[in-house]
């Protein structure tokens, strides 16, 4: 893409009002739009990184047999009152609606409600299990403090997969598995080295669930961790109990404490939607029996926003290569008319390979392309100058971002 044609310009100041630093850069390198506190538009560049993060979580939960749907965001009052879930006293940040007669709507905070009601047009037999599902759908939350950028939004993209299985053992084998599938996740998202598998309290299903916190002065949570082990336990619910019902002897563990954000959950929910939504089925002895479910939450802009907090640095964002939204920045260093015309040819050439390339082509200073170079954050920066273009028509340098180190190559020898 041509950075001329792209709509989106860079700001050099922050707005005034958005205090959390994801937001902040995001916002200046043109990623996303503040529409007000806790909404926040994904513009071209922003829209590209979202959509890198959901491929790679997609193919992930793929490998292990999730299907993917698309549910709705409105959502009817009675499976809700079934459950006890649609009273404001027990979930506090619903956002309500009505319909010009009068019936009462509420706008999605998560799932397990209707996809329970919907699986049980479909599940009757032992047969039909396991079901693993998900989905990537907006959730909207009155949240009561969005001070996070798009770490915490009011309106935000979710994957949510439920898992519907035929016993507490089948399903914790799934869980398990979940466990590894998440440290994958972070792991190609780049913030795999900072991220830590957490207990914390159940909630109402369980003794203990699992939370992955990945340290960030951003978060709102904290953590004591173990780097030796990986292992974390969430400050909050931190008691001789948990160390002590995992088999852990908590004083031979080091433990460091670090500001962290949740970015994923996953929970045991057991049979309270099944029993509540009547989601049966016949076993080999045809014996009526209740699924056992577990549901397991990812944010996709909590995503983002985390790794622009652990991953940038003054001069702006820093994208692992595997989410950012375009693998190369072709910069030409001159205005001089042999040289852009060689950088349009390179720019030709990378597109011709399908090679993901924003080429700067304004007509601006060196320090502007730079500066917007660092702010954007593309981990490679592809430069075509007066120098590269003596060492031959094909010749580049390829400056990392991370670091700043160059290294000089052929634009020929690069590959997909
Ligand atoms: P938190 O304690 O941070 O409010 P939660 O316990 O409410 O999180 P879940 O309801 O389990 O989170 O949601 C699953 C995942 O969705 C979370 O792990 C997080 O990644 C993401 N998430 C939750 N709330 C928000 C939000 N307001 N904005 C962006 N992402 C969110
Ligand atoms: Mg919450």
């Amino acid at each position: 893409m041509l950075l001329s044609q792209l709509f989106t310009k860079t700001r050099k100041e922050a707005l005034k009002d958005e205090v959390a630093k994801n937001a902040q850069l995001l916002i200046r390198a043109g990623f996303i739009h503040k529409e007000m506190a806790g909404v926040y538009a994904y513009l071209p560049l922003g829209l590209r990184v979202l959509s890198k993060i959901e491929n790679i979580i997609r193919e992930e939960l793929n490998s292990v047999g999730g299907q993917e749907m698309l549910m709705t965001a409105l959502q009817k009052k009675e499976l809700w009152e079934k459950t006890n879930r649609w009273d404001d006293k027990v979930v506090d940040d619903w956002f309500k609606t009505t319909l010009k007669n009068g019936t009462e709507l509420r706008l999605a905070f998560t799932h397990e409600e209707p996809l329970t009601n919907i699986m049980t047009n479909f599940v009757s037999s032992y047969k039909d299990l396991p079901i693993y599902a998900y989905q990537f759908q907006t959730k909207f939350r009155n949240e009561l403090r969005a001070k996070s950028g798009i770490m915490r939004g009011r309106e935000f993209l979710m994957k949510d997969l439920y898992d519907f299985s035929r016993s507490k053992e089948e399903h914790e084998k799934f869980y398990e598995k979940m466990k590894e599938v998440y440290m994958t996740i972070f792991k190609r998202l780049g913030i795999g080295d900072q991220t830590y598998l957490t207990m914390s309290s159940g909630g109402s299903f369980s003794k203990y669930s699992f939370e992955f916190q990945t340290i960030t002065d951003a978060g709102e949570d904290t953590i004591l961790y173990d780097e030796k082990t990986g292992v974390a336990v969430n400050k909050d619910d931190d008691s001789e109990d948990i160390f002590a019902d995992f088999g852990i002897d908590r004083s031979s563990l080091d433990l460091k404490e670090a500001r962290s954000v949740e970015v994923g959950d996953i929970y045991s929910l057991g049979e309270k939607y099944s029993k509540a939504l009547g989601l049966t089925y016949k076993n080999e002895d045809g014996k009526e029996q209740y699924v056992y479910m577990g549901s397991y939450g990812l944010g996709l802009g909590r995503l983002m926003g985390t790794i622009v907090e652990a991953l940038s640095d003054e001069k702006g964002i820093v994208w692992p290569g595997s989410v950012a939204p375009f693998t190369y920045h072709l910069l030409c260093l001159s205005k001089e008319s042999r040289i852009k015309n060689q950088a349009d040819k390179i720019y030709d050439q990378l597109r011709g390979k399908n090679i993901e390339v924003l080429y700067d082509d304004r007509d601006v200073s060196v320090g502007v392309k730079f500066a917007d170079a660092d702010l954007i954050g593309i981990p490679k920066q592809m430069i075509v100058s007066e120098k590269t273009l003596e060492k031959g028509t094909e010749a580049i340098e390829i400056k990392n971002r991370k670091d700043g180190t160059t290294t000089q190559g052929n634009v020929g020898d690069i590959e997909l």
